[in-house]
């Protein structure tokens, strides 16, 4: 068992930073607090190579691996917490599930623009009355000649007010095997999109509206029977959600060790007062035993798809840590950090957000004890009559 990045990933790492620091870190507190996409990090990542890290060389990636991929989130956001969503969104989101799956002739028209930071992607999954129980999903595709017609609405999708095209989780038919994905371009008519509200982060999303909105079949990305096949790539975008978790409870540790170490009370630096000091100690056991649990889910998946129960336990360990780190390195930091002039407490309030979002914490330990009971668990209501 080998702990130690190989000396490939050490040169990839440092040459990440060495961009982040050149490119990223002037305007870091700026972006943060900007909703909108940032195309022009997009832009520079995909001339850097950080665009399809994880996707096939053929389709214009760059065919490395899921660790490739978590060492740049990490090094972006040890620099730039914001930038890591571009790297989220070029190896981690829809777009994976788009490469593994998309036809050769979806690829060609899609992949250019996504890889090359012009155009953004966004998933519809969750909808007014699906939430974790994602399978209860109406949104509806009827096939209509050589079109499918889209009725139903979406919401939460991240990057919806800039997004030109939309992965959505549609129902082709009845039952968890009713329910594949379609493709849907931005301006298509009868959708209609929203006016954007805010999440806590700061981040905005827009209700999606499908009203007899007629895609060519073409668009079609996975017919019935897609689900199971969707949420096994959605473990991609499970990864990269937990490899930012932690990247920004890191981020908040790092600043709130600096300001330990500098800042001066009752005439002695704070990190001398023992009651900091094993806020830190309790803070370091979590980070590196939350590390470990990623690395070991995306090293396990190389150039494949992650495991679900390494998934779910990385991205709950991941979750937690990330917000609990942010949320001490706040209390560490006082007013300073508590204040918007620093990064700190936008790294709390991202953090709260993965709790819920891509998985919550308690759909994650569902999982987590299904499989050690090695059992499924159903959710649902049970029928009386099915009960007796
Ligand atoms: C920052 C952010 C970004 C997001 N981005 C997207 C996106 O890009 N695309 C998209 O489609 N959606 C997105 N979402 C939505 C996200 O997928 C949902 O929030 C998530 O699936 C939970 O659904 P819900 O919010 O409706 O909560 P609900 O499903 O209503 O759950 C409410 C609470 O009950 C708990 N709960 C529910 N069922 C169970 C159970 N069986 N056992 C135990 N506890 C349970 C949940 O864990 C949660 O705490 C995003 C959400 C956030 C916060």
């Amino acid at each position: 068992m080998n702990f130690e990045f190989t000396d490939e990933q050490k040169l990839f790492a440092d040459s990440v930073r060495r961009f982040a620091l050149a490119h990223l870190e002037k305007d870091a507190l700026k972006r943060a607090h900007d909703p909108r996409f940032p195309f022009d990090v997009a832009k520079l990542m995909s001339a850097q190579g950080l665009m399809g890290i994880t996707i096939a060389e053929a389709d214009g990636g760059q065919g490395g691996t899921l660790t490739d991929a978590v060492i740049a989130i990490e090094q972006v956001a040890s620099v730039c917490p914001r930038s890591a969503d571009v790297i989220q969104f070029g190896n981690f989101g829809p777009i994976r599930t788009f490469a593994e799956y998309g036809s050769a002739a979806q690829k060609a028209r899609w992949l250019p623009d996504l890889l090359g930071g012009r155009a953004v992607m966004s998933l519809g999954m969750s909808e007014p009355d699906a939430g974790s129980a994602a399978t209860d999903l109406a949104t509806s595709a009827r096939a209509d000649g050589t079109h499918y017609v889209i009725d139903g609405t979406k919401v939460f999708s991240t990057f919806s007010p800039d997004a030109a095209l939309f992965l959505l989780y549609v129902r082709f038919g009845p039952g968890v095997g009713g329910i594949g994905s379609v493709l849907v371009e931005r301006g298509t008519p009868g959708f209609h999109i929203g006016a954007p509200s805010s999440f806590m982060s700061g981040e905005e999303w827009c209700e999606l509206h499908f009203d007899n909105c007629r895609i060519p079949a073409e668009n079609v990305l996975l017919g019935p029977g897609g689900f199971k096949k969707q949420m096994a790539s959605f473990n991609v975008e499970r990864l990269g959600n937990t490899a930012r978790a932690l990247a920004f409870g890191r981020y908040a540790f790092d600043k709130a060790r600096e300001h330990a170490a500098s800042r001066q009370q009752f005439g002695r630096p704070l990190c001398e007062f023992q009651g900091l000091q094993w806020k830190f100690a309790e803070m370091a056991i979590k980070l590196e035993g939350a590390q470990l649990l990623l690395y070991r889910a995306a090293a396990n998946a190389d150039r494949g798809l992650p495991s679900a129960y390494e998934t779910a336990v990385a991205k709950a360990a991941c979750n937690q840590t990330g917000f609990e780190l942010a949320n001490e390195a706040v209390q560490i930091m006082g007013a300073l950090g508590y204040s918007r002039d620093t990064l700190v407490e936008y790294c709390m309030r991202r953090t709260r957000g993965w709790m819920i979002a891509g998985g919550s914490l308690e759909i994650l330990k569902n999982r987590i004890a299904e499989h050690i009971f090695d059992r499924r668990f159903d959710q649902r209501k049970r029928h009386a009559d099915a009960a007796e």
